[in-house]
């Protein structure tokens, strides 16, 4: 995955060595000499990351930064600023104004790349995100970072002095998040999202950390770099924000825990403020691409769901019958499709309000589903109509479940709430048969009609009833 990369510095030789670099990985490199040119060229060139030198003969590096910062065209472009090993104000200025990361001269080639790699990744999975989900622009992303209103929860793993150091001093300066200190043998005790461990954890100290800080080495030597590995392969932390908190030699640490999936790096002495902005930004990322998986998997579940029920709905059970078909056409068996319609459903809701009249479909819908085999179909395909299809089933097979499913509904009657009286309904239920014998009828639509004929004489014969449909589509 290379990338195009914008380096901004008016020494020509540091141009050159960073260029040699960056081309020998495979980037395309761009290069500008002062702020306004970076500006000029950031937007004509629209680099996938910027490498800006943090003194430049016109601007500073922070005001160029907050400058790409504000303009729409370069706003989403990760920057890196280039500081002097000496100049710590440089470090924290360059934070404050947006930049993702400082990198300190002279350069560890090694690091340099690494981070580049892990920036560039990060941004191309939030692309994709965002490609995938075409609603971007109402979640706001065309417009400024938005503000984290939610305070992060944050897991502090460092050996204990660090943790403490750490805490202590993100207090000292104030912040909106919720901070802890976690031990080592803890940090991996997540609930998985959406698991019930997780709901009864909401608003406890369990809940599972948005960002993870974590020493490089914990008891033992490189102990940080295996619980960040670990955490990146768990369904609860794999979307965590990570930052490691290295040490100023550790250069290979560094390189190993960005190839890991470390978010973020601090190295060197520690320094709360650092920490701070480090967290905040990390927070904001993180809010972002949560807000896209969400709403990309969201979409994807509206696509196929019925809202009332959450059912299945009548487009995805169209296109999973004929799956169904296919397979039986594969494995030579029959499969059954039924259409099922609650009785003179009509009444229910003039009797007691349409209100009522959902909460009955609802639990008719879950009758029927926990009724069911797991393989097998159940949708809302129209108000108060069902469609249930069973791979793999033989007439006999069919009859009996489709007799159990009406048998159900009449026999229990659904309390849809404390002011009504129990309400007694019923199914009539029309059923064919797919790939009865070889090279017989497995084309789903001719066996949705010939089910709905079969449903149709359910309705004739007084309703409650199952009738089959055998002839030939
Ligand atoms: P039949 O036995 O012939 O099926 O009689 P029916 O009254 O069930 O059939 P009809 O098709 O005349 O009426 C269906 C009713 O279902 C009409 C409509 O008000 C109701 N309905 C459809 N969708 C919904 C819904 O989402 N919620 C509620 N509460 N009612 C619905
Ligand atoms: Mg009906
Ligand atoms: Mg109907």
């Amino acid at each position: 995955m290379a990338g195009r990369i914008l380096i901004v510095d008016d020494v020509a030789t540091n141009r050159i060595m960073l260029k040699v670099r960056l081309t020998g990985a495979c980037y395309d490199v761009v290069q500008a000499d002062s702020g306004r040119d970076a500006l000029m060229i950031a937007r004509l060139e629209r680099p996938n990351l910027i490498l800006l030198n943090h003194d430049l003969p016109d601007m500073n590096g922070a005001s160029v930064c907050e400058a790409l910062c504000k303009d729409p065209m370069t706003r989403g472009i990760p920057v890196v600023m280039t500081v002097a090993q000496t100049d710590k104000d440089a470090r924290i200025t360059a934070l404050r104004a947006g930049a993702e990361d400082y990198l300190t001269k002279p350069f560890d080639e090694m690091t340099l790349l690494a981070r580049v790699r892990s920036l560039l990744r990060a941004r191309e999975t939030e692309n994709e995100l965002r490609m995938r989900d075409d609603t971007s622009r109402e979640l706001g992303f065309a417009e400024a970072t938005p503000v984290f209103v939610n305070p992060a929860i944050v897991a502090l793993v460092g050996d204990n002095r660090d943790s403490i150091a750490w805490k202590a001093g993100l207090g000292a300066l104030g912040h909106h998040h919720r901070v802890n200190v976690v031990a080592q043998e803890d940090a991996l005790a997540w609930p998985a999202p959406g698991s019930p461990a997780e709901t009864t954890a909401v608003g406890t100290a369990a809940q599972t950390p948005d960002i993870f800080v974590i020493s490089g080495d914990l008891n033992n030597p490189d102990e940080g770099l295996r619980l960040l590995s670990e955490l990146r392969s768990r369904p609860a932390t794999r979307h965590a924000g990570i930052i490691m908190a290295l040490r100023q030699d550790a250069a290979q640490q560094a390189v190993i825990a960005l190839d890991l999936g470390a978010n973020d790096l601090m190295s060197g002495a520690f320094d709360a403020e650092e920490l701070k902005l480090r967290i905040d930004a990390l927070a904001v990322r993180k809010r972002r691409s949560d807000q896209l998986r969400n709403s990309v998997r969201d979409r994807l579940r509206q696509a196929m769901q019925d809202p009332l029920t959450s059912l299945y709905n009548r487009r995805y059970a169209f296109t999973h019958l004929a799956r169904i078909s296919d397979h039986s056409r594969n494995s030579g068996n029959s499969f059954a499709v039924m259409m099922l319609d609650i009785d003179r459903f009509k009444q229910v809701n003039d009797t007691w309000g349409h209100q009522i009249g959902d909460q009955v479909l609802c639990a008719v819908a879950k009758r029927l589903q926990e009724n069911m085999r797991d393989v097998d179909l159940v949708a809302r395909i129209g108000g108060e109509e069902f469609l249930v299809a069973m791979p793999d089933t033989d007439i006999e097979q069919a009859r009996r479940a489709a007799e159990r499913l009406r048998s159900l509904v009449e026999e229990v009657p659904v309390l849809a709430g404390p002011d009504v009286p129990p309400i007694h309904v019923t199914l009539s239920i029309g059923v064919s048969m797919g790939g009865q014998c070889e090279g017989e009828n497995t084309h789903p639509e001719g066996l949705l009609k010939q089910a709905d004929m079969a449903l149709y004489a359910s309705k004739n014969q007084g309703r409650n009833t199952v009738s089959f449909n055998l002839s030939a589509a």
